[in-house]
């Protein structure tokens, strides 16, 4: 057990990828606050966790209220003890071409990926710099580095999210806090399930491992960089995408 006992936030931990790296966190040891939008997203996970939900707690949060991820910082700490890892995993696509792209498209996503990103790493630096040990782990996409028509919200908001990863990792070296991004290429999830078939077949003749991806892959190299085993590393991207992106 890699993470015995630390206590792991998981902002979007209700479905998807987000509840993928619920499940191993906990098989790793970990106490796991996560968060969703709404109670009914969090009772089905729980269900969904079944005996392991015992070390796993559920927020309401909507990550762009700085407010709200504020209140659940200091609620997880009450709750369970300390903040050692935070997940920036929440995210949104509202897709169409940039010509038909409505100001409330670009806000939304921007609002949620980036600034909820942004929310809550600044919601967990006071008590991570007090205890002078922290991961976090920002959860971007391969969109954010090679863009992807209809997607110029969702890219920006990625790409916005290594910046702040390097810069970040920049202020809180000293007090031994890493931060670090991961960028998927295309998992398995409700937000690919909506792709069409013709499009699928496109994008999987551009992965040389010629299939998608799971959520437990990424949770593989959450573990990772939530660990010890990554002590040095800090600023980086790591992608998870089946050889989609080589830089
Ligand atoms: P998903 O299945 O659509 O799940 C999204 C999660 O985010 C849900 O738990 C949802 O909560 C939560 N969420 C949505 N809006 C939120 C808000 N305003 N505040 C707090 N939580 C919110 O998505 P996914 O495919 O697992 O993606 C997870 C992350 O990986 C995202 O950041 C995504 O951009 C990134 N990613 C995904 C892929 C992929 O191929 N799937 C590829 C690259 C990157 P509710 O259940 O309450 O709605």
């Amino acid at each position: 057990m890699r993470l015995k006992d630390k206590v792991v936030i998981v902002t979007g931990g209700s479905r998807g990828i987000g509840l993928a790296l619920v499940r191993r966190l906990l098989a790793e040891g970990a106490k796991v606050a996560f968060t969703g939008t709404r109670q009914e997203s969090l009772d089905k996970a729980i269900a969904a966790l079944g005996d392991s939900a015992a070390n796993a707690k559920g927020y309401i949060l909507d990550v762009a209220q700085s407010a709200a991820c504020e209140a659940m910082v200091k609620q997880v700490i009450t709750d369970l003890g300390a903040v050692h890892v935070l997940v920036n995993n929440a995210g949104i696509t509202k897709d169409t071409l940039m010509m038909r792209m409505k100001e409330e498209d670009w806000d939304s996503v921007i609002d949620t990926n980036l600034k909820g990103a942004f929310n809550c790493l600044k919601a967990v630096t006071r008590p991570m710099m007090g205890q002078r040990w922290g991961r976090i782990i920002n959860i971007s996409s391969v969109v954010g580095l090679m863009g992807n028509a209809g997607q110029v919200n969702y890219a920006a908001s990625k790409a916005g999210m290594l910046g702040m990863t390097k810069a970040a990792a920049k202020e809180l070296a000293s007090r031994n806090i890493t931060v670090n991004a991961i960028a998927p290429g295309f998992i398995a999830s409700d937000m690919t399930e909506v792709i069409a078939e013709e499009a699928k077949k496109a994008y999987l003749s551009a992965i040389p491992l010629n299939r998608f991806g799971t959520g437990d892959e990424i949770a593989s190299a959450v573990v990772f960089l939530a660990s010890d085993d990554s002590a040095y590393i800090t600023g980086q991207t790591l992608n998870v995408d089946g050889g989609m992106v080589m830089q």
